[in-house]
């Protein structure tokens, strides 16, 4: 077979995991720790992100089970940050806790992905003197292919889960959209702080479908 009859390389594959991972256990996004601050409070409080019950077998008693530092990349403050993982004496399942800022795959917050794909300059907190890291360029060209690829199963799990407002987000993207354009059609349905949009898209995708990636 010649190299052209190939199919396309599966650059996407990693964003969407059909199989079902055999680990007991995974992530969950704290979609209400948006910004750093809230997160250093919460994170330093053993409850501050406990789980009211393990979403495997429901049990309401979880541990703390280990911390473990995140890199963070390009990021202008603090380049790590503190993530805690719970175990469920019901099911032993573990659960690492990640707070919405932080981009699940990436290494990086989603800040900095928004910062990149924008060409924005930074929002008004950051306007200190802290430089702003820049993102390989070969990262950048990744991402941005990323947000070009059809946002068609996006907007389908948007239409079908149930909650009109994410059915009528869905409905006002085109046939074509990509998934840059459903990233820009929720800002437009929600005005959300700079800097927190792409958190804001990713974890909605997240909650509805976790096995698929925004980015
Ligand atoms: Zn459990």
């Amino acid at each position: 077979m010649s190299q052209d009859r190939l199919p396309p390389p599966s650059l996407e594959a990693c964003l969407v995991r059909l199989r079902p991972s055999s680990q007991k256990g995974g992530t969950i996004i704290a979609e209400d720790v948006t910004d750093r601050a809230t997160h250093d409070r919460r994170i330093c409080n053993p409850d501050g992100y406990r789980p009211a019950f393990c979403p495997n077998c429901g049990d309401r008693t979880l541990h703390v089970h280990d911390y473990r530092e995140r890199v963070l990349r390009a990021e202008p403050e603090e380049p790590f940050a503190r993530v805690v993982r719970h175990e469920c004496v019901g099911c032993d399942a573990i659960w690492q806790i990640l707070p919405a800022f932080i981009a699940r795959h990436l290494w990086r917050t989603w800040r900095v992905v928004e910062h990149t794909l924008s060409g924005a300059g930074p929002p008004p907190a950051m306007l200190t003197t802290r430089r702003w890291p820049r993102v390989p360029d070969r990262t950048q060209r990744r991402w941005r292919r990323r947000g070009l690829r059809p946002a068609r199963f996006l907007a389908q799990i948007l239409a079908t889960c149930g909650a009109g407002a994410w059915a009528a987000l869905a409905g006002v993207l085109a046939a074509e959209a990509t998934c840059a354009d459903l990233v820009a059609a929720y800002d437009g349905a929600r005005a959300t702080l700079a800097g927190q949009l792409f958190a804001a898209v990713a974890a909605l995708v997240y909650r509805l479908q976790p096995k698929v990636r925004l980015v």
